[in-house]
Order: structure tokens, then C-alpha cells, then sequence
């Protein structure tokens, strides 16, 4: 039984303006796009965030991803697009599937996207730090 709003148009249960789909992953356009063109790549199983995603999907999925930034900017004739992926509420994620925005540009100010990005410092004993737990995690992974 199809849970999230994107297993439903998966099961084709709501209908939406379909892209591209394989065995694994679809695209489709946003239904409230903050660009023309502003379209969504998702897995087609279920997985709440990109760090729940398995090997084999995570390989379609970035195999699809280019393909489709290209096809959006030959479409569209933008100049740019911003590939935003919210991972988790914290990050500003609403549907609880996992999925990539591919938001076109013009212009830095052609959308009501704005990215902040208060840039702090690095310091040397905290790169330390992250660097020796984070590839500590990846070694476990
Ligand atoms: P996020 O905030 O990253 O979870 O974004 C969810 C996105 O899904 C939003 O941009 C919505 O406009 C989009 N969305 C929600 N429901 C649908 C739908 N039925 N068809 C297409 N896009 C949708």
C-alpha cells in the first residue's frame, strides 16, 4: 500500500507529468515549481533519506542525473540549475521520499530561491577532528 505521495504517483495512483523512468528511479515535474522547468528525481522504492539509499539505486539515480540537468537546459534555455536535496526535516525536507530538485536558472535572482550560505572558519585542530571520526564512519560503512 503506497504511503508517501511519491509511492502514489510511483503506483500511478495520483497522476503527474512524467519524464523519465526506468526499473529504478522517475522524474516528473514539481507541481509547485519556483522555475519553468523545475522538475524532481526520485527512487521508485521508498527510502526517507539519501543516506537510507542502497549502492544499486544510488548508481541510477546518479547515472540519471546529468542526463536530466541536460535535458532540462536544453528545454528550457537556462543558464544554470540548482540540484537541491533536502535530507530531513532538519534540512527543510517536506515529502518523506527521497528526492533530488532540479530548479532551472537564469539569473542569481530569478527565483524566490535564496541560498544562504554564512560561511564560519575551519579551524586547524577541528578539521582534525571531523576528518579523523568522519572517515573513521566511512571505514564502517
Ligand atoms: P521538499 O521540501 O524537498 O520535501 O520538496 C517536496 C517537493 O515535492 C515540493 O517542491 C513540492 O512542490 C513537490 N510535490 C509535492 N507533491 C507533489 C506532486 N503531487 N507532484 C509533483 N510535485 C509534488
Amino acid at each position: 500500500m503506497p504511503e508517501s505521495v511519491f509511492e502514489k504517483i510511483v503506483a500511478g495512483d495520483i497522476p503527474c507529468h512524467r519524464l523519465y523512468e526506468d526499473e529504478y528511479v522517475l522524474a516528473f515535474l514539481d507541481i509547485q515549481p519556483l522555475s519553468r522547468g523545475h522538475c524532481l528525481l526520485i527512487p521508485k522504492t521508498c527510502y526517507v533519506e539519501l543516506d537510507d539509499v542502497p549502492a544499486d539505486v544510488a548508481t541510477a539515480l546518479g547515472r540519471v542525473l546529468p542526463r536530466l540537468v541536460r535535458a532540462v537546459k536544453t528545454a528550457t534555455g537556462c543558464d544554470g540549475v540548482n540540484v537541491l536535496q533536502n535530507n530531513g526535516s532538519a534540512a527543510g525536507q517536506v515529502v518523506m521520499h527521497v528526492h533530488f530538485h532540479v530548479i532551472p536558472r537564469h539569473t542569481a535572482a530569478d527565483t524566490g530561491l535564496r541560498v544562504q550560505w554564512p560561511a564560519g572558519d575551519l579551524s586547524p585542530q577541528d578539521a582534525a577532528e571531523l576528518k579523523s571520526r568522519i572517515v573513521a564512519a566511512l571505514g564502517q560503512l
